[in-house]
């Protein structure tokens, strides 16, 4: 490792390959080759930059760094330069985007399916349940949501050996990073902008990144299908946040560019301060909520007494527009992706025989763990699978020798233990020379990456407003991790280079 710092440099070129066919084993530039005194020049220039244009976060050495915003700030964790993706592959993710959104809307509608397919899963993992009860109550009532808004974002990795996109997950709660990872595009460009003599790469080959104007948009356009000029977006937070300064990117391209203002309030929060008018308004401290976009309430943790749970349900039984609603949030499930993968289950949502085809190529290997032949396979060869509990946010999955005594000791105990998990192919995807930048020091490692392509829809009753790909997230961790949450401390920030 080596610090960054400020260093006249004079290197020749790395040149930069543009050829179709990218033998995978030599990457088409290979950044641990720079120059030690060029990648320091660049660290420098990319912590300055970071830090005057907001790419940052709260700094977890600093006591009120998640609570007050301005204090113990630093640079969010990046890659320094972009890494390198197939353009035929990131067009494929962009394009299954609003098939994922309108598969989502629909699973949505089906109440029973959800029920249903969650129903095992229910018996054994409590956070579940507790959102399967808000959502059993919602049918009961016969509560319709008439104004749907998707904030997602799909992800995938790229399988070495059978070249193909597979999606790791796709996120409707709290799809996190549309302002920091805008961001990081930019700062991409501008280095290989200003290092162009000494590294021969086209920023124009890092796509347009715009996520934090597409979300802001499409929060903007449910304010104003919801009708009420007097109402404002509520944010629902986490009392310590230290990614707070990418929800606050999006609050404020809200505030600049769509006059929509927004509050930010805990769960606790909403449950002291809010209420329901009889016409079904939600006012939270005196203000009426035309949108609740939720970047909390995804993790058990999020739930620590029965007030968070009351403010939960109190939003659900309220007119205003959910993101996610609890439906919505139900259909990213881990599960749910599971059950979808099954045969014939597409078929049962959407029409179009491309559209399946589409979606189905994107679906790596997806079990339930009352397969016994899987789970067999699993603890033969438990480095092939990954073990995943219905959890969000990073740090919950199970690899390795962990899995294989987990089924071991699940088939031992016999009993519902094992509806909490789903079982999932092991994607491996090609490891790349990289130079990652952390808490100021730059480091050379191989790495992983992880594409998020983030995706807006927003539909009032029958009619579909928006629906569309909006915006990308690339995810880099050193190869040896599992895991590869930014928040969680894994991965670091990263962008595309379409090759
Ligand atoms: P979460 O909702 O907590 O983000 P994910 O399903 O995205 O859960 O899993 C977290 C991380 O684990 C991913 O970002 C990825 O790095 C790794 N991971 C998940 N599924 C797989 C898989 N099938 N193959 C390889 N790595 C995986
Ligand atoms: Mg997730
Ligand atoms: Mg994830």
């Amino acid at each position: 490792t080596f610090m960054a710092k400020s260093m006249p440099s004079s290197v020749p070129p790395l040149q930069c390959g543009r050829s179709e066919e990218i033998d995978r084993r030599n990457p088409i530039f290979d950044p641990h080759k720079i120059d030690s005194k060029l990648v320091q020049e660049m660290a420098y220039d990319a912590l300055v930059w970071s830090s005057l244009r907001g790419l940052l976060v709260g700094d977890r050495n600093s006591q009120n760094s998640g609570r007050v915003p301005g204090v113990g700030l630093v640079h969010a964790p990046i890659s320094l330069l972009p890494t390198p993706f197939p353009e035929s592959h990131w067009k494929q993710a962009c394009e299954v985007a609003p098939i994922f959104n309108q598969l989502i809307d629909r699973v949505s509608l089906d109440g029973k399916f959800l029920q249903d397919s969650l129903s095992r899963t229910k018996k054994v993992d409590a956070f579940t349940s507790r959102l399967l009860d808000i959502h059993a109550k919602m049918l009961d009532d016969m509560k319709k949501e008439d104004i749907c808004l998707g904030l997602h974002r799909s992800d995938y990795m790229l399988d070495e050996q059978t070249n193909s996109l597979l999606q790791i997950e796709l996120n409707t709660i709290s799809s996190s990073f549309p302002g920091l990872s805008c961001l990081v595009t930019e700062l991409h460009r501008s280095l290989l902008h200003q290092f162009k003599q000494h590294l021969a790469l086209d920023p124009g080959r890092i796509p347009q990144n715009n996520v934090v104007g597409q979300f802001a948009k499409a929060l903007a356009e449910a304010w104003a299908v919801y009708n009420n000029p007097s109402a404002v977006v509520m944010v629902v937070v986490q009392a310590e946040e230290r990614n707070m300064y990418d929800q606050h990117w999006l609050c404020t391209v809200l505030k600049e560019r769509y006059h929509v203002r927004s509050i930010r309030k805990t769960l606790a929060d909403i449950d002291a301060q809010g209420k329901l008018l009889r016409d079904g308004t939600l006012v939270v401290d005196g203000e009426p909520v035309a949108v609740v976009y939720f970047r909390a309430g995804y993790a058990p943790t999020d739930y620590p007494s029965e007030s968070e749970w009351k403010a939960r349900l109190l939003m659900e039984q309220s007119s205003a527009v959910k993101c996610p609603s609890i439906s919505y949030h139900l259909a990213g499930t881990k599960k749910i992706q599971q059950e979808l993968a099954k045969p014939n289950i597409l078929e049962r949502f959407l029409e179009n025989k491309d559209d399946i085809e589409k979606v189905r190529k994107c679906f790596a290997g997806l079990w339930s763990l009352d397969d016994s032949n899987i789970i067999k396979d699993a603890i033969e060869r438990p480095g092939s699978y990954v073990m995943k509990p219905q959890r969000e946010g990073g740090g919950n999955n199970i690899y390795g020798d962990d899995l294989k005594l987990a089924l071991e000791r699940m088939e031992k105990a016999g009993n519902e233990e094992n509806a909490a998990y789903i079982l999932m192919q092991r994607i491996f995807p090609a490891s790349y020379p990289a130079i990652l930048v952390r808490d100021g020091i730059s480091f050379k490692d191989n790495v992983i990456s992880e594409l998020g392509v983030f995706a807006v829809y927003l539909r009032n009753k029958n009619k579909v407003i928006l629906n569309e790909h909006s915006g990308y997230l690339m995810r880099t961790k050193v190869s040896s991790s599992n895991e590869g949450g930014v928040a969680a401390g894994f991965a670091v920030l990263d962008s595309v280079y379409l090759v």
